[in-house]
C-alpha cells in the first residue's frame, strides 16, 4: 500500500490524501456488490477514508457503504466514515419541515437515522451538507458538539459554507469552549478554484481549517472523457434530463469551450509526464496544501486504480511543471 495521510485540519484525526465518496454511485447507478468491489479497491489502494450523506440516493448510498463495509469484515477503528446532514431523506417525509436543515432536531435526529441506516455505532466525522440561514450558528455549533459528547462522532464539519460562516462558528466555538468545524467540504478542482483559493484563504492561517475536496475531476471533465461529446454511460449521458442538464447544456457555451480547451491543454502536459489527464488533474489538486483529502468518485474499479496513480505523479509536479500548468488553465483566481 502507497498513501499518504494528512491531517483532517487542525485535528489530529489522519484521513488519506485520497478518498472515496459514494454520490450518485453507491446506492444510485453502482449496484452493492460493485460498490464493495470499489471500495475494497480503494481500500487495497491504501485509502481509509469514505464519505456519504444522509441525502444520497435518498439513503441508499449510506447502507451500500455500511453493508460493503460488514461484508468486507473491515476493523472499524481502520477506517475513517464521514457523512453529511442537512437535506434529509426526500420521500420519508416529505412535509415534515423538521426533516431537513440544521435545527438541532434534525442535526441529532438526521444523524441517529443515518447512524441505522448504515449499521454503525458512530461516525467518525458528521459535516453539516450546507449552510442554514434560518437557524442561528450558535444552535448549530451546539448540536454537532452535542453529537460528539453523546459518542455519535469524534468530529464535525461544514460544506459549502462561506468564509463569513466559518469564522462565525469559530468565534462562538471559541467563546464556549467548543470544538469548531474543522473542514469545509469544498468543491475544488483546475475548473473550479473558489472559494479555496480565494474567500478561504484567512482561515487556514488563522483557524488551520482543513478542507476535504468533491468533485476534483469536475465531475469528470478532467479526465477528457466530455471533449468531443458524451460517452454512452457516463455520468452526464445517464444523467442528462435531470442533475447535470445545466452543465451539459453549459458545455456549448464559450465559457463551457474554454474549459475543455483548458483540459485539452492539460492533457498535453499529462502526456510528458507520462500519467492520464485525470491523474494529472487529481495530483494538482491535492498539491495544495490546505486540502486534507481529495475525495474521489468512481463508477467502475479501474477508475479507483487509475485515479490512485496520482499518488505517484504529486513530486512530478515540481515549481516548473506547476508554473506550465498555471499558464495552460489561465484561471488562476485574482487576489
Ligand atoms: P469527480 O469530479 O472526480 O467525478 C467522479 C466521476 O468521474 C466518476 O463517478 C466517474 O463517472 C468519472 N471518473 C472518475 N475517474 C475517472 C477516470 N479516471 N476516467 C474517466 N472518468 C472518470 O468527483 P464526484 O463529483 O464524484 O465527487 C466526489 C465525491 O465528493 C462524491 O462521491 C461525494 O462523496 C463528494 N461530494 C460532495 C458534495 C458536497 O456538496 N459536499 C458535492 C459533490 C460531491 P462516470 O464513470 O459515471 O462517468
Amino acid at each position: 500500500k502507497e498513501m499518504r495521510f494528512r491531517n483532517l485540519g487542525p485535528s489530529g484525526l489522519r484521513v488519506s490524501l485520497f478518498s472515496l465518496g459514494g454520490w450518485l454511485t453507491f446506492g444510485g447507478s453502482v449496484d452493492d456488490a460493485a460498490t464493495r468491489d470499489i471500495m475494497r479497491a480503494a481500500y487495497e489502494g491504501g485509502i481509509n477514508t469514505f464519505d456519504t450523506a444522509e441525502v444520497y440516493a435518498d439513503g441508499e448510498c449510506e447502507k451500500s457503504m455500511g453493508k460493503a463495509i460488514r461484508e468486507l469484515g473491515w476493523e472499524r477503528s481502520d477506517l475513517v466514515l464521514i457523512t453529511k446532514v442537512f437535506y434529509g431523506v426526500r420521500g420519508s417525509a416529505p412535509q415534515d419541515p423538521n426533516a431537513t436543515g440544521l435545527s438541532r432536531k434534525h442535526i441529532i435526529e438526521g444523524t441517529n437515522a443515518s447512524l441505522r441506516r448504515a449499521g454503525l455505532e458512530y461516525w467518525d466525522v458528521v459535516m453539516a451538507h450546507s449552510p442554514d440561514v434560518t437557524v442561528p450558528m450558535v444552535e448549530v455549533v451546539k448540536a454537532f458538539n452535542h453529537l460528539i459528547t453523546t459518542g455519535k462522532c469524534f468530529y464535525w464539519g461544514c460544506s459549502a459554507w462561506s468564509a463569513e460562516q466559518i469564522s462565525e462558528a469559530y468565534g462562538i466555538a471559541e467563546r464556549l469552549g467548543l470544538d469548531p468545524p474543522l473542514a469545509d467540504q469544498s468543491q475544488y478542482s483546475a475548473l473550479h478554484r473558489e472559494p479555496v483559493e480565494k474567500d478561504y484563504l484567512p482561515l487556514y492561517r488563522k483557524h488551520g481549517l482543513g478542507l476535504t475536496i468533491w468533485s476534483p475531476l469536475a465531475w469528470g471533465l478532467l479526465s477528457g472523457k466530455y471533449n468531443d461529446g458524451i460517452p454512452k454511460g457516463s455520468r452526464f449521458d445517464l444523467n442528462a434530463g435531470g442533475t447535470f442538464s445545466g452543465a451539459i447544456a453549459s458545455l456549448q457555451s464559450p465559457e463551457g469551450q474554454a474549459k475543455l480547451e483548458r483540459v485539452r491543454r492539460l492533457a498535453a502536459i499529462a502526456e510528458q509526464l507520462g500519467c492520464s489527464t485525470a491523474v494529472l488533474a487529481l495530483a494538482w489538486a491535492a498539491k495544495n496544501p490546505h486540502v486534507s483529502t481529495v475525495i474521489l468518485g468512481a463508477s467502475k474499479v479501474e477508475q479507483v486504480r487509475e485515479n490512485l496513480q496520482a499518488l505517484h505523479v504529486l513530486d512530478k509536479l515540481t515549481p516548473d511543471v506547476l508554473q506550465q500548468i498555471e499558464a495552460a488553465l489561465d484561471n488562476k483566481p485574482a487576489p
